[in-house]
């Protein structure tokens, strides 16, 4: 007899930032585990580049245009959802900008717009999102959150300390909510993607002296690619994850791990 622990059929996942590189990678995964899907982005081309991408599967897709920081947009977003999905059984708030761009070459002369542009998106975003959600979830009796982090969120890391500290942040609220979520039916956790070739990175992590510098580390020696997260987003979502709360996922080839190797001796 086959495992169907994994199968999604009859339930609804939302993905924010879904409509590019890991968000379109989890939600791809998860509409061909047989689960109704909801994108949030902001760009109306890739919304529907990814929902007809999404469509092949077979089920019901509904693709928003939804600014994350916003919090009445997530109110009535979340609404809408709800509306065309009819439950939410798992929120994936991934929705991210990059840490780099800003004009700044020392913390001393980070701008506050600049702290704001990312600490929006990612820590208030995540919370707008995860409280929309909870309160669907908190009448079902069930769901799981999922929040994306980073590497940075665990290293330190100079000229992005708004990045790092934003992806910290959001891991700590999965795992405060793992804690006070958990009696009513939701589980919270937390995805810690490495270096992974996405419209956010690709200009940078394809550069010669990055490679050079970066892949030694990857014990599998490639970045990461939007599909290498299909399997944990169709996991945490699914029923075998019942049990799986206030963990994080980190999916980096090795990346954390691996020690910046002295040349051997002998
Ligand atoms: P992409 O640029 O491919 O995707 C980012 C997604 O976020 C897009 O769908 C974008 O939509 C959406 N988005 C950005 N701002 C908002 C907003 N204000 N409201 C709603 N949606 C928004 O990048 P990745 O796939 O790489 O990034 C996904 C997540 O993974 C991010 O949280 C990122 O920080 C994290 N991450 C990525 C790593 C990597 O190496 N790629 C490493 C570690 C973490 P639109 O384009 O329509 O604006």
């Amino acid at each position: 007899m086959a495992y169907d622990g994994l199968d999604l059929k009859g339930k609804a996942v939302l993905v924010t930032g879904g409509n590019s590189g890991i968000g379109l990678g989890m939600a791809d995964a998860m509409a061909a585990a047989g689960a109704d899907v909801a994108i949030w982005g902001m760009k109306p081309e890739r919304n529907a580049e990814a929902a007809a991408r999404l469509q092949r599967h077979g089920r019901k897709v509904h693709a928003a245009i939804c600014d994350v920081s916003d919090e009445a947009a997530v109110e009535r977003e979340m609404a809408a959802t709800l509306k065309a999905l009819g439950r939410l059984d798992a929120c994936f708030a991934n929705a991210g900008v990059s840490g780099r761009g800003g004009p700044h070459k020392i913390f001393s002369e980070m701008t506050t717009a600049e702290w704001h542009r990312v600490t929006r998106v990612h820590i208030d975003g995540t919370f707008f999102t995860f409280r929309a959600a909870t309160r669907i979830m908190l009448n079902q009796g069930s769901g799981s959150l999922v929040a994306t982090g980073s590497a940075f969120g665990i290293f330190g890391h100079p000229w992005v300390e708004h990045y790092a500290a934003s992806k910290a942040a959001v891991a700590s609220l999965a795992r405060c909510l793992a804690v006070e979520l958990g009696p009513h039916g939701i589980r919270a956790n937390t995805i810690v993607p490495g270096y992974v070739d996405t419209p956010l990175t690709n200009a940078r992590i394809h550069s010669a002296e990055f490679t050079a510098d970066m892949m030694p580390r990857q014990a599998v020696p490639r970045w990461g690619v939007p599909e290498d997260f299909g399997g944990i987003a169709v996991y945490l979502a699914s029923d075998a994850s019942r049990w799986t709360t206030g963990a994080t996922f980190v999916i980096d080839g090795g990346f954390t791990v691996a020690a910046k190797v002295a040349p051997r001796e002998g």
